[in-house]
């Protein structure tokens, strides 16, 4: 009889002991998503949204990877004078100038983009983006002479990088770096790296629209996705992206531009010209890091649909979606888009 009862008592232990062992399991395997919320960064809006084991760990995550994109900010913004790049801006014609290991990679990179696109990219062509902000300011466009000038002190082979000592040196008196052609990019994926060694099982961080996910895609669904905007619609979706593990960044006149004696201007300049390039409304691109999709878009941008294109399809994992001008909106595409529009 007392031997009845203490198996008894042995297999309800047991099974209590089981099916704690189950809730634990289900816990630890549950996912929770959190979303990070709006934050002022880098001239626009960021959000960040990850899925975590719970929202403690997602919350601390968030914001350290937010104090990484603050951290770029500081050393990469033209607008701040007490930045590192001002900094560098200010005196590298002077004397090489050390720089933090961040501010000399994304430099590196920047040139790289720079050779790749034939110069269509071009981080040091802040003499010529400064003479149309002042324009806009001023509402009268600059003169030829202003331009021939700035246009003159611009060139990215005139920028010199010694990887050894982490220095940067201007070969031309009056040079101006602007990275705000790549630093949102970067600041993405250095974002994403702190929520990886975090442990988020997934992530999406958004910087002024360009963005990058990683990982299990938030709320239980099966892909990460964006929809692209019709530029003239914005009600319309003119395709759904997928972005397991990738990253899109979007640069065109659409959203932002300068408008000067009723003419509107591209804040993206054509190197070539030191004019604002005016050929495509909106370049989309796909690519394994922001960094590269940020840089891309705009070198796209200044390049047209025919080179861009041709240039997006020598570079692996990378792929375009061009929105031309006109009454109707029309789009080209590089031959890989389709990979990224299929879903099971
Ligand atoms: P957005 O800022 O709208 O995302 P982009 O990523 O294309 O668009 O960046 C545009 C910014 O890049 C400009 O505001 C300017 O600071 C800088 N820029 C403009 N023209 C060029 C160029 N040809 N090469 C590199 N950077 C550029
Ligand atoms: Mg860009």
């Amino acid at each position: 009889m007392q031997e009845t009862k203490n198996r008894t008592i042995a297999y309800a232990v047991l099974t209590l002991i089981a099916m704690g062992g189950l809730l634990w399991l289900s816990t630890k395997n549950r996912a929770v998503t959190v979303d990070g919320g709006f934050r002022i960064t880098m001239g626009t809006v960021a959000r960040i949204l990850v899925v975590a084991q719970n929202q403690p760990q997602a919350d601390a995550a968030i914001d350290a990877a937010f104090d990484k994109i603050y951290d770029i900010e500081r050393l990469m913004s033209d607008y701040d004078p007490n930045s590192q790049l001002s900094l560098v801006n200010r005196e590298a014609f002077e004397h090489p100038v050390p720089v933090d290991a961040e501010l000399f990679e994304v430099l590196t990179a920047a040139k790289l983009y720079s050779c790749t696109s034939g110069g269509a990219f071009d981080v040091t062509i802040g003499p010529v983006v400064q003479l149309w902000r002042k324009a806009k300011d001023d509402n009268t466009a600059p003169t030829p002479e202003a331009i021939a000038k700035a246009k003159e002190t611009a060139g990215y082979e005139n920028l010199v990088l010694d990887a050894d000592n982490k220095t940067v040196t201007f070969k031309k008196e009056g040079m101006f770096l602007d990275l705000g052609g790549i630093a949102k990019g970067y600041a993405i994926d250095k974002a994403v790296e702190v929520l990886r060694s975090a442990g988020m099982q997934g992530a999406m961080v958004d910087i002024g629209g360009d963005l990058r996910c990683f990982g299990t895609p938030a709320n239980g669904k099966k892909h990460w996705f964006i929809g692209l905007q019709d530029p003239q619609n914005e009600e319309e979706i003119l395709l759904k992206l997928n972005m397991d593990d990738r990253a899109v960044a979007t640069s065109g006149d659409y959203r932002r531009f300068v408008m000067i004696d009723d003419e509107k201007h591209s804040h993206i300049i054509n190197p070539a010209t030191a004019d604002s390039a005016q050929d495509l409304s909106s370049v989309t691109i796909l690519a394994p890091t922001a960094m590269a999709a940020d840089a891309l878009a705009t070198a796209v941008t200044v390049m047209g649909d025919e080179k861009g294109l041709k240039l997006i399809e020598t570079i692996d994992s990378t792929e375009a979606i061009l929105i031309s001008h006109g009454d109707e909106t029309s789009f080209e595409k590089t031959s890989g888009v389709d990979k990224y529009t299929d879903y099971d």
